[in-house]
């Protein structure tokens, strides 16, 4: 044997043992020769703090010999509260992350340009292969979670998927009438008539529920079919872009259009009485007591309720359709997933490691890192089947929340990290799986507003005015909405009470940043 062929052979040996082991084994040198132990302060969901004793987190501890040590207290349920104390302490660990109401990017924004973290543009430059290649290949997010100057000062925590919430009908009931899915307001009009009038649930009762919601923000998602956009991200009362300029989707003559419309058919019965108030079991309710006929809802918890009802009621169908055609003939879905949300970690100035701490960071974005972020523990929560996680099937159907056995774990945690929505998909029912590749084929999601980061003059503008005006145009939606006052005949007063409460120039100072930030991303 030639000592080429020799070498092959043993090359094709090497090959084939280390098949035996995971391919990313070798991939993942310790960052620090010696264990190195890393503080941390990390809250998150007003009732959790990270923890070395995860299992995923031991395991990346064995993988990169980086040790954190939570000093979060559990004894406080608010993770804001947590976060703000910590800061006032000035006593600052090595890492700071966790989520909080209201989000954490703006905190760590603010506190970054005041000194408390390290920017990390120069860090992921020189040490964070993964982290540099997600950004680069994602220039909105980088400029989204950027600072006015700039610069990063935490990694965050990325959603993955596109769709979150859809339009679903009872189409059993659409069959029983002779109706089609409703592809204009027109239809959309005479389908929830009909659900209210023709007694689809067959109990010879007029108690029907035509269209419902659980949340506040699906209560009016109606408005769209008026070209009406509800919120300009999956925030509920976000701003939005109009052909490159930020406005207010409630400031708008749609909205004016939109509003006054559904303030019409909730006058008719034909939005649940208590759509404000119903709140968070609507669909155990309305759904449950075979009354609810149309909604606006997430995908993969709204279609389950065809696996929990159909053995109950016969026929129950409830089942994604496309939005409806818009009065201009447009077609959009207005709620799309966040593309980044406002938590993650940052790396605290008085951190002696911050290479090996970005090193950490970026471990959570390499293949490895992200499996385990998503997935868990290889072994425990999935096995590798044909190269790809798969969650073991006892996790999928012992009938324990999916999530809540992956936090267990330390997976699916707002640390920074990115999602893969395949993790998702998993224990997704086809119902909905099938809504979101009709949506997928529609190509009709609107861009969602990515936010800004104002500079200190902007911010005492906006902190100003933006509260009370938000506060004010709830209000008044849900005001006009009831019925208490007639839309068209209040609406030059609201216009002119946005004007007096500072509209205009918080307008304007989200222009001049939205400009500063994502004028380089956009071209
Ligand atoms: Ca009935």
């Amino acid at each position: 044997m030639s000592a080429f062929l020799k070498s092959v052979s043993k090359l094709t040996l090497l090959a084939a043992l280390a098949m035996t082991v995971p391919s990313w084994a070798q991939e993942a040198p310790k960052i620090s020769e010696e264990p190195l132990e890393l503080t941390i302060h990390f809250h998150f969901r007003d009732k959790y703090v990270y923890t070395q004793d995860w299992p995923v987190e031991q395991k990346a501890a064995e993988l990169t010999n980086i040790h954190v040590r939570n000093v979060a207290s559990l004894a406080t349920t608010s993770s804001r509260d947590a976060f703000n104390l910590l800061i006032a302490s000035g006593n600052l660990p090595d890492i700071v992350g966790g989520d909080a109401s209201g989000g954490l990017k703006d905190d760590f924004i603010r506190y970054g340009l005041e000194g408390a973290f390290v920017p990390l543009n120069d860090l992921i430059e020189e040490h964070a292969p993964n982290l540099k290649a997600f950004f680069d290949s994602h220039p909105a997010i980088r400029a989204s979670i950027s600072g006015p100057d700039g610069n990063l000062y935490y990694i965050p925590y990325v959603p993955d998927g596109k769709f979150s919430r859809g339009w679903f009908i009872r189409q059993d009931w659409l069959d029983k009438l002779g109706l089609d899915q409703p592809e204009t307001p027109e239809e959309v009009y005479e389908v929830l008539k009909a659900f209210r009038d023709q007694d689809p649930n067959g109990n010879g009762q007029k108690d029907e529920v035509p269209y419902f919601a659980r949340d506040v923000v699906d209560a009016v998602r109606l408005i769209n079919l008026w070209d009406a956009r509800v919120s300009g991200s999956e925030r509920y009362g976000d701003f939005a872009t109009y052909d490159g300029e930020v406005r207010h989707p409630w400031a708008e003559e749609n909205y004016k259009i939109g509003m006054s419309n559904i303030a019409q058919w909730y006058k008719e019965g034909l939005i649940d009485k208590e759509i404000i108030t119903r709140g968070s079991r609507s669909r155990e309710f309305l759904l449950g007591n075979n009354l609810g006929g149309m909604m606006h809802d997430w995908f993969a918890s709204t279609a389950t309720y065809n696996d929990a009802l159909r053995p109950t009621i016969e026929g129950f169908n409830f089942i994604p359709m496309l939005p409806p055609k818009t009065v201009s003939g447009d077609r959009f879905e207005d709620a799309r997933r966040q593309q980044v949300q406002p938590a993650g970690w940052a790396i605290s100035v008085t951190n002696e490691h911050p290479i090996e701490t970005i090193k950490y960071f970026d471990f959570w974005f390499s293949e490895q890192g992200r499996i385990m972020s998503n997935f868990g523990v290889e072994g425990l929560t999935y096995d590798m089947v044909d190269g790809k996680p798969q969650f073991k099937q006892e996790l999928l159907t012992n009938g324990e929340p999916v999530n809540a056995q992956l936090w267990a774990v330390g997976a699916q945690v707002p640390r920074g990290y990115w999602m893969d929505y395949e993790y998702e998909r998993q224990w997704t029912n086809q119902i909905a799986l099938d809504g979101i590749a009709k949506y997928e084929a529609c190509d009709c999601l609107k861009e969602e507003f990515l936010g800004v980061a104002l500079n200190a003059e902007e911010k005492a503008i906006y902190d100003r005015y933006w509260p009370s005006l938000l506060t004010y145009m709830t209000e008044m939606q849900q005001t006009w909405l009831l019925g208490a006052q007639d839309v068209d005949a209040g609406w030059d007063a609201y216009k002119q009470r946005l004007a007096e409460m500072g509209y205009d120039q918080v307008i304007e100072v989200m222009n001049t940043a939205y400009a500063r930030q994502y004028g380089a991303a956009a071209q």
